[in-house]
């Protein structure tokens, strides 16, 4: 595999997060990057594993020491930032590293790091889309709302990126991300 940084956007409840779980259980290869977040656990998530769950003040500190690759204030309300250690490490140790992030951070990676290589996962339709997020129940009726409105943004995008993606089904979405970090960046569709 070739090592490089690969960032892997989208609109909310399209299942990125489904999508990089399926692809850190089936291909021990890649590094995930686990993000600090301000927001609250949901149920079933893990400290470590789903994020690191820092206070205000500990995000601050992060920010403040430039230990984020990159950062921003997501759907209005927490921060969510990238630890710059373990990506580094993970690529100097010759490991392909995936970057689960918003639209915002993908620009800022973009900028960062002009190689790496940016995916946005796209939903078979907003209809569907639409479906997932009432579905997953994880979110109050408000909370859907501003994120439905985050998703037309990140939806109108999507030409910003090299690739995409339709999220059919988890599987044959991630083979297709892991496929992507195969090839060579500058073979991508402009
Ligand atoms: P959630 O609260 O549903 O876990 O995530 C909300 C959004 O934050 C998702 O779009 C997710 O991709 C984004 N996100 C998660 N981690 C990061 C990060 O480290 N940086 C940025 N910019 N966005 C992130």
């Amino acid at each position: 595999m070739t090592p490089g940084l690969l960032v892997l956007a989208g609109p909310t409840a399209v299942g990125k997060g489904s999508v990089a779980g399926y692809i850190r259980e089936n291909f021990p290869d890649v590094h995930l990057s686990v993000s600090a977040t301000t927001r609250a656990p949901r149920p079933g998530e893990t400290e470590g594993v789903s994020y690191f769950f820092v206070d205000d003040a500990e995000f601050d500190r992060l920010v403040a020491e430039g230990e984020l690759l990159e950062w921003a204030i997501v759907h209005n309300a927490n921060r969510y930032g990238t630890p710059r250690g373990p990506v580094d490490a993970a690529i100097a140790a010759g490991h392909s590293v995936l970057l689960e992030i918003d639209l915002q951070g993908a620009r800022s990676v973009r900028e960062a790091m002009p190689e790496a290589k940016l995916i946005f996962l796209l939903p078979p339709s907003w209809d569907e889309l639409v479906r997932r997020l009432t579905g997953r129940g994880t979110e109050n009726a408000e909370e859907q709302a501003r994120r439905l409105e985050t998703a037309k943004l990140e939806l109108a995008a999507q030409d910003e990126f090299d690739y995409r993606v339709v999220n059919h089904t988890v599987s044959e979405a991630a083979r297709e991300v892991v496929d992507l970090m195969q090839i060579r960046k500058d073979s991508a569709r402009p």
